[in-house]
């Protein structure tokens, strides 16, 4: 039986020096999470009787999450992302604040300030051949009625699985636009339909995933941006309907109303309107904007975001 020791006055008063609670100096909010967080590692260090050795291994484990980059990769893999949704949904149900398009992960591959066009975008380059994709839809507000000058910020991955930027392989901003809607709210883009894409298969990432018996993959998804004066910034994703992985992400991203359906265009003469000679597909998908709540009036979006330079 392991000695037990998290409990003592003795530790407990050495967690209160750590987390500068004996301190003036300092952040109190800091100071009160860090001691939470500490405290719970002590007792879980002592609760698992963790060895020395299975602690240093932690903490290469963490030099090589960050070296790696894949500390937002790590995050949404944990559900960590996902109980973030859960609880802003939840604070909204208790303050009565009305559900428009649902929320979902952001995700750690998006890059600010893509190219911006009103109306319609094209977002593939042309040099990836997988299958073309028209997506189109209108931006309202809970009332239905078309929100114009809003912005659709879209991005996703190409038919490998890969972001551009990430990517160095793909052009600068491939499959990343913004676009503005008209008057009528609309908004239109042709692109290619993404592929699924995993965890980096030596990454740290999946390596505590197959400690934990867990895949990396996510199914196919289109990520979206939508916002607009007066109204809440919109952080969402759309997935491929008929996915392998679509109810089985390791990002927990799926949510129901966010599975639009998919028409597939075999017609030629559909196929020659569209200026094709191969079969495409088309997603009808309207986004619903969310008033600003009163508590959202100083809304600030402050987390650091990479901006291609
Ligand atoms: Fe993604």
């Amino acid at each position: 039986m392991a000695v037990k020791i998290a409990q003592t006055e003795e530790v407990k008063k050495f967690l209160n020096i750590v987390s500068g609670t004996t301190s003036e100096k300092g952040n109190p909010r800091t100071k009160k999470i860090v001691h939470r967080i500490l405290t719970d590692l002590f007792n879980t260090i002592e609760e698992f009787d963790v060895q020395p050795w299975e602690f240093w291994a932690a903490i290469d484990y963490f030099n090589d999450l960050g070296q790696s980059m894949e500390a937002g990769l790590l995050t949404p893999g944990l559900g960590l992302e996902h109980f973030l949704d859960l609880r802003m949904d939840a604070e909204d149900k208790a303050a009565g604040v009305k559900q428009g398009t649902p929320r979902t992960i952001e995700g750690p591959l998006y890059v600010a300030n893509a190219p911006l066009s009103k109306g319609s975008a094209r977002l593939d380059d042309g040099t990836d051949k997988g299958e073309v994709l028209f997506m189109h839809g209108v931006v309202r507000d809970l009332d239905g009625k078309p929100v114009g000058g809003a912005i659709v910020d879209v991005w996703h991955a190409n038919t490998k699985g890969f972001y551009s930027f990430f990517d160095k392989s793909q052009t600068k901003y491939n499959l990343r636009r913004r676009i503005e809607t008209g008057p009528d709210g609309r908004y239109e883009f042709q692109t290619i339909i993404p592929a699924g894409y995993g965890c980096p298969p030596d990454g740290p990432t999946q390596r505590l995933l197959d400690q934990l018996g867990r895949h990396g993959q996510r199914p196919a998804h289109i990520h979206f941006f939508v916002s607009a004066p007066g109204h809440r910034h919109l952080t969402t994703q759309i997935n491929i309907a008929g996915d392998k992985y679509l109810y089985d992400d390791f990002a927990f991203a799926t949510r129901e109303g966010l599975i639009p359906k998919i028409a597939r265009h075999e017609d030629a003469k559909k196929m020659k309107e569209k200026e094709l000679n191969t079969p495409f597909s088309e997603i009808e998908f309207d986004f619903t904007l969310t008033a600003l709540a009163k508590k959202d009036a100083e809304e600030v979006v402050n987390r650091r975001r990479v901006e291609a330079a």
